[in-house]
């Protein structure tokens, strides 16, 4: 079993396979040209499993592969069921902007992937565009729709804004809704990489919209998910993640993998480790006892009252 510091169990790993992504998204990447890690020096597939299996060997049980936008990946489907062909039982989850599910769901479904979260940030063709700096939405419309039919749960992320998809919030729930998809919005985190006229808004502003057509009730927090849930009075359940609190924290069981094999305990904590040269090494002892480490000095809260903005690049952490 993996304990951190604070006596937490960590059994949730997060995998980033590329920083690159075919979106541009404001609140997340810079729209001029930066340059991306070489593709050398990311982990193989073969290098990124090795340190997985470690991962499972002392307890972890999820596993959401993440990006920049990890589709982008030449055969993820190949990466994913060698996970899977480990352990089958591993909740094994993706988050993607769902560009290219229309031609990859049911590949993904072969292999053993369990759940799928979206991006879908508004539903009209013109905002997609403003944010996504792309003309997307019929695409991502047709991913969300053929991952559902392959038989994938599915969960829409979505990064309410101020004057871009604000009036749209309840028309994101209602969709989400109909489709039987659980929709959680997600405050913007301020970031170096952003543009930075954006502005989010916070979870007493997304609940006063919502509010203005459905009542709901606040959700007994269970188990560690940073997201809070409501329930309106049908039973349905939306959940709005409110990282600038740290209420989640106490329960946290989550540490994150970069293409590049830097391990980071917190996303709001400047601390990390590379387990890159071990995992390279076939040094199974090494990287071991790296990620404790990176465990043991995982710290108890994120730092978002000591910052108003964070150097992390959600493309390069996966969010
Ligand atoms: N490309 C995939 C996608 O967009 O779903 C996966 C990677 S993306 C970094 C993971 C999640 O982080 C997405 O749901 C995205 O909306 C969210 N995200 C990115 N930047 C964010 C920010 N600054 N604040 C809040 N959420 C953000
Ligand atoms: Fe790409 Fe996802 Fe970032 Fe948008 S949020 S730019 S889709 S990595």
């Amino acid at each position: 079993m993996l304990i951190d510091g604070f006596g937490r169990t960590v059994d949730y790993l997060r995998v980033s396979v590329t920083e690159r992504c075919n979106f541009r998204c404001q609140y997340c990447m810079p729209e001029k040209p930066f340059s991306w890690v070489p593709k050398e020096d990311l982990l193989s597939y073969e290098d990124l499993f090795r340190f997985i299996k470690i991962g499972i060997d002392e307890g972890i049980k999820k596993i959401r592969i993440t990006g920049g936008e990890p589709l982008l990946r030449e055969n993820l489907d190949t990466f994913i069921n060698m996970i899977y062909s480990y352990k089958n039982d591993i909740d094994l989850a993706l988050t993607t902007n769902g560009y290219l599910l229309p031609q990859l769901a049911q590949k993904l479904k072969n292999v053993g992937l369990k759940r799928i979260n979206i991006s879908l940030d508004s539903l009209k063709k013109d905002v997609v565009e403003q944010i996504a700096n792309k003309d997307v939405l019929d695409t991502v419309l047709e991913g969300i729709k053929e991952a559902s039919k392959v038989g994938f749960k599915i969960k829409i992320n979505c990064v309410p804004l101020k004057s871009i998809n604000e009036s749209e919030l309840v028309d994101i729930l209602e969709f989400s809704k109909k489709h039987g998809y659980q929709v959680r919005f997600i405050e913007f985190m301020e970031n170096n990489h952003a543009n930075s006229m954006i502005e989010g808004l916070n979870s007493d502003e997304i609940q006063k919209i919502i509010k203005t057509k459905y009542n709901f009730k606040k959700c007994e927090r269970i188990g560690s998910s940073p997201s809070q849930d409501y329930e309106l009075e049908d039973g349905y359940k939306f959940g709005i993640i409110e990282p600038h609190k740290d209420d989640f924290c106490a329960t946290c069981n989550r540490v994150r993998l970069t293409a590049s094999g830097v391990l980071i305990p917190c996303l709001y904590f400047e601390d990390a480790q590379s387990i890159k040269k071990a995992i390279q090494n076939n040094d199974i002892n090494e990287a071991t006892k790296i990620f404790k480490n990176v465990l043991a000095n995982k710290p108890e809260k994120n730092k978002w009252n000591e910052v108003t903005t964070s150097s992390r690049a959600f493309y390069e952490t996966g969010g």
